[in-house]
């Protein structure tokens, strides 16, 4: 099934989430209600948004201004990590609702799992988040920047399987070993910071593809992403990138592409944020 073309995949538990979305890590409030506005009008219908980005208040009041009916636009948001405690949890959860403006959030995840804080039981704060699913106010819910670990953790102590993981992914750190864990139990895989920042789109490999196929740089990493089934939402301020990066459609990659990039991996080396274990 797909919306303005971009598929849409389902999750374990019957959700429909479409494969790109917006991302808003970084962008100042005052500047989200634009660009998320801009991202609506260029056709995207997925938000990726988190309590400890700060600008909740302004992507739901992007959304109401667009005229878009609520449940034409995909919103996840995510626990900050001052908020593992139950209580906690459930008034921040409660505060992600009334930033938004909305009754319900179609995704909420774990930020980080936080191994070394909250004697690293995750797994209550998770039990915790089982309610707002079971209540409705989540429809789907999640992690993010959970390892193998975390979640055999997470598996012995409760059965209820995260929709999906959010974890770094891009072509220098394809963090494959993560996603196939994800993959082999049913855990949808989201890609983040899916174009290192913009670090790898200067990289050789990348321009030789641009070049060959006629689409940009961040074009062909993104459309790279889409291939290896990632659910991806680049971040940009820019209009021009904003349009640019919706605009993935209509061409594909051969397998000779698709391994050139992959082989962009450095591993560890290649991560662009924090490792979940620290
Ligand atoms: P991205 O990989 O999306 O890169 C964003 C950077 O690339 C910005 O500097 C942007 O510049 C630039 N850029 C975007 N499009 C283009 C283009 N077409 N050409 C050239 N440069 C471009 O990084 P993010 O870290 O923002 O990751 C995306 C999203 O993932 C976040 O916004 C957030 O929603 C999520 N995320 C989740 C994390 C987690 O822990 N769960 C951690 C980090 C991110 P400009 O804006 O100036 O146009």
């Amino acid at each position: 099934m797909t919306v303005s073309g971009v598929p849409r995949v389902t999750l374990h538990d019957g959700g429909l989430i479409p494969q790109l979305g917006f991302g808003v890590y970084k962008v100042e409030p005052e500047e989200t209600r634009r660009a998320v506005g801009e991202a609506l009008e260029a056709g995207y219908r997925h938000v990726d948004t988190a309590q400890m980005y700060g600008n909740e208040r302004e992507v739901g009041e992007a959304i109401r201004a667009s005229g878009l009916e609520r449940g034409d636009v995909y919103v996840t948001s995510k626990l900050d990590n001052g908020f593992h405690e139950p209580e906690d949890a459930r008034k921040a959860f409660e505060k992600t609702l009334s930033e938004l403006g909305f009754d319900y959030v179609d995704l909420f995840l774990i930020h980080w799992p936080l191994p070394n804080r909250y004697g690293g039981d995750f797994v209550s704060t998770w039990n915790t988040l089982e309610e707002f699913r079971a209540d409705g106010r989540a429809r789907s819910i999640g992690v993010s920047n959970f390892q193998p670990s975390h979640l055999e953790r997470l598996a012995a102590g409760s059965d209820t399987v995260p929709a999906v993981n959010q974890i770094e992914s891009h072509p220098y750190l394809t963090n494959d070993r993560v996603r196939d864990h994800c993959r082999e139990r049913g855990i949808a895989v989201e890609a983040w910071s899916p174009l290192a920042r913009g670090g790898v789109l200067e990289e050789p490999a990348v321009t030789a593809v641009a070049g060959k196929t006629g689409k940009t740089p961040a074009q062909v990493v993104l459309r790279w992403h889409i291939q290896r089934a990632n659910i991806v939402f680049p971040k940009s301020v820019t209009p021009s990138r904003i349009r640019e990066n919706f605009d993935l459609f209509d061409f594909e990659l051969n397998p000779g592409d698709m391994e050139a990039i992959t082989l962009l991996d450095r591993g560890e080396e290649g991560r662009v944020g924090s490792h979940p274990d620290a």
